[in-house]
């Protein structure tokens, strides 16, 4: 159900200063759908003194891959549909700028109508406990905003829950009581209370919160800006600042917080794009 970037659009470069060192490619994924992952990677280019890039207004972060370098990319799910213009410019070993550019098509995707229920005291929330609420998505969007600068994840990324099947709901229009609510931007495992969750990839654990709406959550800062949350946990089994594993228990599913029955609700977000993180799954990167 993951979002396959098809590594189709290799653009070859137009070197500037015109030297044939040859053998320089930007890989790309020829489009991406709204809430998906992608990653633009550069080979051919071993020892650059410098790389930098972005698509649309995104800004990238390199980091060191094959015989180049590699970013994520991360669609918002909200974000506006057509085509986005990726650029890569870049030092080379001679001390030579170099730059690439192209396109990737941002494309439309259809996301579910969820229809919930709730009492009503979990709906329209009173004034300290909507400003608790506000606190709490403050906290968590400041995390967001936050990229260190060195890569902790590695390889394949693994689901935060075995023996369940496909998350749900990403990107869902909620409405809750009648009402429209915003976009639910993760996905949700249905699982027993006291089913591990496992850490999806290497990373540090950068925030553990008990929220109004995610109960008892923990964040992990893969590095760069990518980020992986886990909410509604029964208990929670690391602290802040720890370096956790890929596979790693970090807790157990619980129904904490706003929840109408146990799951994990899982999310992620690479530089403040809130992504499927079902896309992680499916990366190219494989170091
Ligand atoms: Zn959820």
């Amino acid at each position: 159900m993951a979002a396959v970037a098809v590594m189709s659009a290799l653009a070859v470069l137009v070197l500037v200063g015109g030297r044939a060192e040859g053998g320089v490619k930007v890989a790309t994924p020829s489009s991406l759908r709204q809430g998906d992952a992608g990653a633009l990677i550069v080979t051919g280019v071993p020892d650059a003194k410098l790389i930098e890039g972005s698509v649309g207004d995104r800004p990238l972060i390199f980091f060191p891959y094959a015989d180049g370098y590699a970013a994520l990319i991360g669609v918002d799910l909200g974000a506006p549909t057509g085509s986005a213009t990726w650029r890569v410019g870049w030092v080379d070993s001679a001390g030579d700028p170099r730059k690439a550019a192209g396109r990737i098509r941002i494309k439309s995707r259809k996301f579910p109508v969820q229809k919930l229920s709730l009492p009503g005291n979990l709906v329209e929330l009173d004034r300290a406990t909507e400003q608790r609420a506000d606190r709490e998505a403050a906290q968590l969007n400041t995390l967001y905003g936050m990229a260190s600068g060195e890569r902790l994840w590695r390889g394949h990324f693994t689901r935060p829950v075995a023996s369940t099947g496909p998350g749900e709901g990403f990107g869902a229009r909620r409405i809750i009581n009648g009402k429209a609510r915003s976009p639910h931007s993760g996905l949700d495992y249905a699982a027993p209370t006291g089913t591990p969750v496992v850490a999806a990839n290497r990373g540090r654990v950068a925030l553990i919160g008990d929220f109004f709406f995610g109960g008892r959550t923990v964040a992990l800062d893969h590095g760069q800006g990518l980020y992986t949350l886990y909410m509604h946990l029964d208990r929670v089994q690391v602290v802040e600042g720890v370096v956790v594993e890929r596979g790693e228990t970090i807790g157990t599913v619980g129904s904490s917080g706003r929840a109408t029955g146990p799951h994990l609700h899982w999310a992620a977000q690479v530089r403040r794009a809130r992504v499927d993180p079902a896309g992680l799954l499916t990366l190219p990167v494989r170091d």
